[in-house]
């Protein structure tokens, strides 16, 4: 019973922390240097109007090397859902520990502004995932940030915070949580909740924002629901739900 409780408490601290990854890249300064990344909308992602191939270029922190199903999953998940007939690419790359046990956005900027090689051409997006082996410097108390979703084209997971979240008794396996913050942070990236893609009807969780309301959705904030957590405790990632479906399909998505 004590480990059950305290696995519920795990989760409610490791998943109540995705209503801020929206907000905060609300707050964050637009990237400066790069031009092309800053134009980037939420619609270059989902139709292939402008862009028929997307890169998505992961680069881990040495040790902190995503489990090659979870990558293989965002894969698959774009796929469902990007219209790029030219192709959807993922590449990745070790690179050495920067030595920080916490990561700032601006770490976190300065590292993509050194390691980021593949930019956004002609017809071809790209996106920017790096896992650091670290904590995210807004923590606060109990509260952890596992991702943010910080620019256009840009995320971040906290390595270091997924596996003290994942992998042990009564914890959801590695590649469950690091796929459903990867497959949520992208999700933001790709305007959701509200979040440059707009809502064909109402679902926005106004409490905390650029979240879904549904509580069984990869877009639900609040992890304090027996379906939220029944979810994990099945062992699966949690998919994105009608309303969150089909604000994809209405923004260009499929
Ligand atoms: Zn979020
Ligand atoms: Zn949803």
């Amino acid at each position: 019973m004590k480990r059950h409780i305290r696995f519920l408490f795990a989760l409610i601290l490791a998943l109540g922390l995705f209503a801020r990854c929206a907000e905060e890249s609300k707050d964050i300064p637009e990237e400066e240097e790069n031009v092309k990344e800053n134009v980037i909308k939420p619609n270059d992602f989902l139709s292939e109007e402008l862009y028929d191939q997307l890169v998505v270029q992961v680069v881990y922190v040495d040790g902190y090397k995503p489990e090659s199903n979870s990558t293989y999953h965002l894969a698959s998940f774009l796929q469902s859902r990007l219209n790029k007939s030219g192709g959807i690419t993922l590449s990745s790359q070790m690179i050495e520990s920067p030595g920080k046990s916490t990561y700032s956005i601006s770490d976190i900027r300065a590292l993509e502004e050194t390691h980021r090689t593949h930019k956004t051409t002609d017809k071809t997006l790209t996106a920017w995932i790096l896992i650091v082996d670290g904590d995210y410097t807004e923590n606060e108390g109990d509260a952890n940030t596992l991702g943010v979703a910080y620019g256009s084209s840009s995320m971040a997971l906290f390595g270091k915070t997924i596996r003290d979240f994942s992998g042990g008794l009564g914890q959801p396996s590695t590649h469950v949580l690091e796929t459903t913050v990867l497959k949520h942070e992208f999700c933001h990236v790709l305007g959701l909740v509200d979040n440059g893609t707009p809502m064909v009807n109402n679902h926005l969780d106004t409490q905390h924002g650029k979240h879904c309301n549904n509580e069984s959705c990869l877009m639900y904030y609040a992890a304090e629901t027996s379906d939220f957590l029944s979810t994990f405790f099945a062992g699966s990632i949690p998919s994105l739900k009608e309303q969150c479906l089909s604000d994809l399909k209405n923004n260009g998505g499929k």
